[in-house]
């Protein structure tokens, strides 16, 4: 076992959760958490439900700076709402200025290159203040100005934080494409936002590889004319540029005035665009507001991670999700938090990479998506088993339904059993996380999200529009106005759909949020657990009973022998549909009719004899979003010998073919 620098903290090794004493597989927090955590009262719930405008025009006070006051907290003219009227911020000077008196030494970026060989550099609020500042200069210099979208194509490097720090300081909007994305869907975006120059690198590194993305780009950049593009040299490639057009990023800052003015931006200005994931179909250009959507990241950066000031957060997720951008970036540094960012992958070279940055770093609060964690259980515990883990305080999950035998693995083998797990729920469009249990709060219960964030007004409804019963499952809502203030402010040059997708299910004042869940019994602060049970095109109409796929998957992935599973309706005469199972094994496990028995038994146990399943499919792969997210449209497709759709955001489509095999697939 390594050194570990969190072993001189007082924090190191202790427990922060204990089980309930009556009910299985229902934690809670240790008085000890509950000592140190910000938020330990579940009173916090009824204070915010009395008057959700007075809480957070109170929140946006502790949590932000502001050159000038709103005049009013809220107006909601539906399905349109705006927050802090006629209030002037910058998010950049919240996350970087606003720090210098007493944290200018500290680290705010803490990056692992990939090759591990090579140092890890250290970006304290100083350094990152002064490079942010002098780029913010050179984009002005280049003709940006506010409200002029500026594209990134670039990868988990520090200078990408520099530069979107750098546009919403002058009040330029970052709209950042993920690296794995093609030159067309670089090319798509850029025309969508109307946006003249892009950020890019010659290269990064991932997974022993040299991946050259301004070699990839030349082309498009001819063919739109685009006026400029900024190079960050990060892999000693030498690509081929265009000296009028294109800059490198060195010699700009070496030739930039030190200190640029923060722009002062109404709260309610564009901040960022940003595609959803494509799980469900094509992505939606989200636009956030800047301000607003900066404090309910914070807040929830600060209640939900309970970050203080030694500690060190690490959140795997990449700049190019909304995750990235609320918990790997803007979150993080309003509050003047350490974060680990790194480059490169997290099974390369070893599967152990996340375990020794937790180790060697003394990470304190992490943050990862549940197809993160099945990839690395698959690799063994011994990988896990290796590293001194005991600096971490909190696990956080986000992106999918997280199946109970995932979580427990997570909690004992990652967190020793000893800390809290956050699943939390949000999307895109919500701009913060929404549904979760708080660590000082409880309870934390494997594969249920949490209650609403205080604040917020969640409800599940029927398809008729009234609330559930308890145990009751149907559609997640957020009843209007409750909406935190980081909440999408339309989908970009598109307000038809806007309107269409998220305020005509039940009505303009109800946003619908397309995915399925439980209201569970249990509450907390008279606010009950919901249980996300996945988007609603993936619920199962079963003889007339609905089924969520993450029921049915989070029984079968009980099983020793599975990795992860994906179940899918298919259409059946009588019964209107049937689940049809697709089952990743565990190295070492073969497919075999015994293995099918015991999945039909173990969902007819946990979940009923309604969600029997017709068919059980061993695959090597499940096809997934670059974000890792199974796409169970292509599934369904399949079995129902339908066209698959837009494939533009599936990371492994060769998948499909071994697919389409195994259940016989023509169209
Ligand atoms: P698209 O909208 O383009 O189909 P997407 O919905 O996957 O893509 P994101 O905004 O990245 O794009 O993902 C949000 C979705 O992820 C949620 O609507 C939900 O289905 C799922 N999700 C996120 N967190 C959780 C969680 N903790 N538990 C269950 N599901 C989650
Ligand atoms: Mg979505």
């Amino acid at each position: 076992m390594g050194k570990n620098v969190g072993k001189d903290s007082e924090d190191y090794g202790k427990k922060w959760v204990k089980k309930d004493e009556e009910r299985e597989n229902v934690y809670w927090p240790t008085d000890r958490l509950k000592e140190k955590c910000h938020i330990s009262d579940k009173e916090i719930y009824e204070k915010a439900k009395k008057d959700p405008h007075n809480f957070w025009s109170k929140k946006a006070k502790d949590m932000f700076d502001w050159f000038e006051d709103w005049d009013e907290v809220m107006e909601w003219n539906p399905p349109y709402f705006n927050w802090f009227l006629d209030s002037k911020t910058n998010l950049s000077y919240n996350c970087l200025d606003r720090h210098l008196k007493d944290k200018r030494n500290k680290a705010a970026i803490i990056w692992e290159p990939e090759p591990l060989e090579e140092e890890k550099r250290i970006l304290t609020y100083q350094d990152l203040y002064r490079k942010v500042n002098k780029f913010a200069n050179k984009l002005k210099e280049l003709g940006v100005e506010k409200d002029d979208p500026v594209t990134f194509w670039m990868p988990m490097i520090p200078e990408t934080a520099i530069a979107a720090l750098a546009c919403q300081r002058i009040g330029a909007w970052h709209s950042i494409v993920f690296t794995a994305f093609s030159p067309k869907a670089v090319k798509q975006r850029m025309e969508d936002a109307g946006s003249e120059i892009l950020i890019t690198v010659d290269g990064f590194y991932r997974r022993g590889k040299t991946i050259e993305l301004k070699e990839q780009i030349n082309e498009t950049l001819d063919e739109i004319e685009a006026e400029n593009c900024i190079v960050v040299q990060r892999a000693e490639t030498n690509p081929s540029m265009d000296q009028e057009r294109d800059h490198f990023y060195d010699e700009l800052m070496n030739k930039s005035e030190e200190y640029c003015e923060p722009e002062p931006i109404d709260a309610e200005d564009t901040g960022f665009l940003l595609y959803t994931s494509g799980t469900t179909g094509k992505p939606k250009g989200i636009k956030h507001s800047c301000g607003a959507y900066g404090v309910q990241a914070a807040l929830t950066m600060k209640w939900i991670f309970d970050i203080h000031e030694n500690d060190v957060f690490f959140s795997t997720a990449d700049i190019g999700w909304i995750t990235g951008h609320s918990y790997s970036l803007y979150g993080p540094l309003a509050l003047g938090a350490t974060q680990i960012w790194y480059e490169g992958s997290p099974d390369y070279p070893k599967p152990d990479r996340l375990w020794k940055i937790i180790e060697e770093n003394g990470v304190t609060q992490f943050y990862t998506a549940p197809t993160a964690i099945r990839a690395l259980r698959k690799e063994g515990d011994g990988w896990v088993e290796k590293h001194d883990l005991k600096s971490l305080r909190i696990l956080g999950s986000v992106g999918e339904p997280i199946d109970t035998s995932t979580w427990k693995w997570y909690f004992e083998k990652v967190g020793g059993g000893r800390c809290p797990i956050v699943d939390t729920y949000w999307q895109t469009e919500t701009g913060g996380i929404l549904l979760t249990s708080l660590p000082g709060v409880g309870p934390f219960v494997p594969g249920v999200a949490g209650p609403p964030l205080p604040g917020i007004g969640y409800d599940v409804l029927d398809a008729t529009g009234e609330p559930v019963k308890e145990e009751e499952s149907g559609e997640i809502v957020i009843d209007g106005p409750y909406f935190g203030p980081g909440m999408l402010r339309g989908i970009y040059k598109n307000p038809e759909k806007y309107e269409e997708e998220y305020f005509s299910e039940f009505g303009e004042e109800v946003y619908f949020s397309g995915d399925g869940g439980v209201k569970r019994e249990l509450e907390i602060g008279g606010q009950n657990l919901i249980e996300v049970t996945g988007r609603i095109d993936d619920v199962l109409e079963v003889a007339g009973h609905r089924l969520g796929s993450a029921e049915i998957e989070d029984a079968i992935d009980n099983l020793d022998e599975i990795m992860e599973s994906a179940v899918v309706g298919k259409p059946h005469d009588v019964k209107g549909e049937v689940p049809a199972v697709f089952a990743v094994l565990k190295q070492g496990e073969t497919g075999s009719d015994e293995l099918r028995d015991k999945i039909v038994k173990i969902v007819r146990e946990e979940v009923g004899p309604v969600a029997t399943p017709y068919a059980a499919y061993f695959v090597t792969d499940l096809p997934k979003t670059e974000s890792g997210k199974i796409i169970r449209r292509f599934l369904k497709g399949l079995v129902r010998d339908e066209e698959l759709g837009d494939m533009t955001t599936a990371s492994n489509p060769s998948c499909l073919s071994e697919l389409a095999e195994k259940v016989g697939y023509n169209g």
